[in-house]
């Protein structure tokens, strides 16, 4: 499954929204809800189309895709050379998809702030310049190795040292690896290299109730967010933790009074998938409607390959609708007759909502 992991400096509201959104999945249809450790949860991924899916196929179950979610406290200045938790977050950090920068937005006079002022800039700099400094010091070590393979005459240590000396000046100047482009074959020795600062990165904005609007903190996140190429989500994590206790029902009015739609947890986990690059397919049988979660471009034997290993070797056909025919011509069998039904081999790059039927061998 794809991982995001939750950095921000202490106190700006990291626990409270990996509560909410562990919390939202607790009422959420059979889906097995765990936190697998204190600070790793599964999250269900709220999606209508599943209900709708339902209404029409009466299964006996629905079940959600999910994205798992880590809380990853530590981080503080020097974290790179061991202050605070130091190294247990950096591995943390990389073995997550994705990175949820955490950035406070609320003045509050109760809650401190460990530089004492509240800065989003300062805050965000921080936070980066700790995993900058982090990939730095790995690949310096790794640039000391490439030197040596050259001159013992390996042949691969030319490309490894251009790759790196590319990778490090960027990094000296106090930017991350993520605003580099790279050729195929970089990519494949960068692969080995599990950086921090390649990872893409959403910053979520954690304002007061009423912070939403007219809000100099925000602004600033923004502009910062607008210069890195990526977006920002703007949540009240305390309010997000009062929503996900409450049921279904209870939620939609909530939000209403509110005039928005949909929670910031939705907000926040729609903009996850953007930034991973995600689609969702489904099925639809009578035992059960359910979503499941690829990366945008996966083809249908990928595809299968999320449900079953065996499903990708012994993939025949799947038979495909689109979610808007599903539910205009009131399922497969419908969508058949109207000559929506589309039989498609494997090699076919399955679009977001298809609803599949495989057949297969085993
Ligand atoms: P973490 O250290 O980043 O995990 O921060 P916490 O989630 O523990 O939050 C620190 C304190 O800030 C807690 O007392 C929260 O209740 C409070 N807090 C979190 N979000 C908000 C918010 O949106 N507004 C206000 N006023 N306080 C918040």
């Amino acid at each position: 499954g794809f991982k995001c992991g939750i950095v921000g400096l202490p106190n700006v509201g990291k626990s409270t929204l990996f509560n909410a959104l562990t919390q939202s999945g607790v009422g959420s249809a059979n889906y097995p809800f765990c936190t697998i450790e204190p600070n790793v949860g599964i999250v269900p991924i709220n999606d209508s189309r599943l209900d709708e899916l339902a209404k029409i196929v009466n299964p006996q179950k629905i079940l959600s895709t999910t994205m798992k979610f880590v809380d990853i406290a530590g981080l503080v200045k020097g974290a790179s050379k061991g202050e605070g938790l130091g190294n247990k977050f950096l591995t943390n950090i990389r073995e997550t998809d994705a990175i949820i920068h955490v950035v406070r937005a609320f003045d509050d006079d109760d809650i401190i702030h460990v530089s004492k002022k509240i800065s989003p800039l300062d805050d965000i700099e921080i936070i980066n310049t700790e995993l900058i400094l982090a990939d730095f010091d790995m690949l310096e070590n790794l640039y000391q190795k490439a030197l040596k393979k050259i001159k013992s005459g390996q042949k691969d240590g030319a490309p490894l040292k251009n790759l790196l000396t590319k990778i490090l000046s960027v990094l000296e100047t106090g930017n991350s690896v993520r605003t580099l482009s790279f050729d195929e074959e970089e990519l494949k020795l960068l692969k080995g290299f599990q950086l921090l600062t390649i990872k893409p990165v959403l910053y979520v904005a954690n304002v007061n109730e009423n912070g939403f609007i007219d809000n100099a903190y925000l602004k600033i996140i923004e502009k910062f967010a607008h210069s890195e190429n990526t977006q920002t989500v703007t949540i009240c994590a305390k309010t997000e933790a009062e929503i996900a206790e409450l049921n279904k029902d209870e939620k939609q009015e909530f939000l209403s009074e509110m005039g928005q739609s949909k929670s910031g947890l939705d907000k926040l986990i729609k903009a996850g998938y953007q930034l991973l690059g995600l689609q969702t397919y489904f099925t639809a049988g009578v035992q059960e409607v359910r979503a499941w979660t690829i990366n945008t471009g996966d083809s249908v034997s990928q595809a299968a390959g999320k449900i079953h290993g065996d499903f990708e070797k012994g993939f025949i056909r799947a038979q495909t609708v689109s979610f808007s025919d599903f539910i205009e011509f009131g399922g497969e069998k419908g969508a058949k007759d109207a000559g929506k039904l589309r039989s498609e081999g494997k090699e076919y790059i399955v679009q977001d909502g298809d609803v599949i039927h495989f057949l297969f061998s085993v």
